[in-house]
């Protein structure tokens, strides 16, 4: 390849100046997950080929189109994981967690891999947040689930937001449906691309899902799931109903949504964005998988999960002018003049650092202007400036960048000083605040 390397297409860089955004909204979600009782799981980037083959399903996009599939040096089927849920499930049988108390709940913070064709909102390499609850067939659970997703949702501030609830019944409300499916799809068999075909006698629902636009637009009139579920799962999404009721949480039942992935029983839903800019994209979704775990070798168990793309929510945030906090600052810039000082400044800048605030000092031995030029370039709060009088006096004029305000500082007893004339000016700032016009996040940086 000539000339620089560049990132492979679908692939994107989180540069210093965009990382605490991310910070930010992973904390958050692990912060929400927390409060739900759901713990961080972590699992290997590739797993082998079959468990995705069994678990999403070999009829589907993901599998048929979308996966980094290949063979290691060993010769075996390697992929890299489109999804969370697959490996989440072979690690809670593998390590035996159902036999620990259930429902076991995880979360997970993870990169996918799907070779679909890049567009806004879709990469190749993308970034999931996800929820897995191990052992609950009650509808609580998953009313539980959403309510984590709507909370994350309102916490970060996304406000134009839809949740849409469905159910794509059992595996035997879904035999009298693929039936109805494969009626209604036979009749159209000459328009469908081949990948459709071939699913027509094998899984015709895969057909709901193709994103080719013919394929898509025949399947807007198929027949919905929801018109043959049977009692039990009738049941069961109602009950999902009143609980979602109950915790005042809006919803409509969207009976066109069934999921890209096989492994879906019952529940699904999805988070759609309502704001203009961003309409239609789909932000999170999830659903029960009541027959998964069996099917990778554990016994019969319920379980449901939700998981959400960062990237989507990171452009969802910013299309709505939704604030992020602030960009973290460097507390102090110490600028040195000569070895002597710069030794000073190694002892000052390791007690302040170890007291949690941010230091900068000079490592590329540039004059005094050219440090501070560096030093406001960076944002630094305060500076303080050390040379030859400085050391012989002991004394040294700490610099507010804000206002210009200077405050006498021992360099013997630089961290006292440095902590109030801090604390000063974040109470300062705190007096000023006008609390009415606060949103959603100037609060949690605040508190
Ligand atoms: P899924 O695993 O397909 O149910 O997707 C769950 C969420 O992951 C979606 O709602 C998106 O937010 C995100 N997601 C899925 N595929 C991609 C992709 N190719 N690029 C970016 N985000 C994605």
């Amino acid at each position: 390849m000539a000339g620089n390397i560049k990132a492979i297409k679908g692939t994107k860089d989180t540069l210093p100046s965009e990382s605490y955004k991310l910070q930010y909204i992973e904390q958050a979600a692990l912060d929400t997950a927390k409060a739900y009782g759901f713990h961080e799981m972590r699992t290997p980037v590739f797993e082998y080929t079959e468990l995705f083959d069994r678990s999403v399903g070999e009829t589907t996009d993901v599998v048929q189109k979308e996966m980094y599939t290949f063979n290691d040096k060993g010769d075996r089927s390697i992929t890299l994981r489109p999804e969370g849920t697959a490996g989440a499930v072979r690690a809670f049988l593998e390590h035996g967690l159902f036999n620990e108390p259930l429902p076991q709940k995880v979360c997970y913070l993870t990169s996918c891999y799907r070779y679909e064709k890049p567009q806004a909102g879709r990469l190749r390499e993308f970034h999931q947040f996800g929820i897995e609850c191990f052992g609950a067939a009650s509808p609580v659970a998953d009313a539980e689930i959403i309510a984590l997703a709507n909370s994350y949702f309102n916490f970060i501030g996304i406000e134009k937001l839809a949740v849409e609830i469905n159910s794509i019944g059992c595996p035997e409300c879904r035999k009298k449906y693929s039936a109805a499916l494969k009626e209604y799809f036979a009749e159209k068999q000459g328009e469908l691309c081949e990948t459709c075909l071939s699913r027509l006698e094998r899984n015709p629902m895969r057909i709901l899902d193709c994103k080719s636009p013919v394929c898509s637009e025949i399947a807007e009139s198929a027949p919905v799931v929801l018109d043959y579920i049977c009692d039990d799962c009738r049941e069961h999404f109602e009950k999902l109903q009143s609980y979602l009721d109950a915790l005042n949480i809006e919803y409509v039942v969207n009976p066109q949504i069934v999921r890209g992935l096989d492994y879906y029983t019952r529940t699904v839903f999805e988070f759609v964005s309502l704001d203009e800019k961003t309409k239609g994209l789909v932000l999170g979704g999830g659903g029960r998988y009541d027959g998964l775990i069996e099917e990778l070798g554990g016994a019969a168990m319920p379980a449901c999960g939700f998981a959400m793309g960062l990237e989507r929510l990171l452009i969802a945030m910013e299309e709505s002018g939704i604030p992020f906090p602030e960009a973290p600052k460097c507390n102090l810039s110490i600028v040195t003049a000569g070895e002597n000082a710069l030794l000073k400044a190694l002892e000052i800048s390791s007690d302040l650092r170890s007291a949690g605030y941010s230091v900068n000092i000079d490592t590329v031995g540039r004059s005094i202007k050219a440090q501070m030029k560096y030093a406001n370039k960076i944002n630094s709060e305060f500076t303080v400036v050390i040379g030859d009088n400085e050391l012989e006096s002991g004394k040294a004029m700490l610099k507010s960048m804000q206002d210009g305000t200077q405050t006498e500082v021992e360099l013997n007893a630089f961290e006292e000083v440095f902590e109030r004339a801090y604390l000063d000016k974040a109470v300062a700032a705190f007096g000023e605040t006008d609390f009415s016009t606060l949103t959603q996040v100037d609060l949690n940086n605040l508190f």
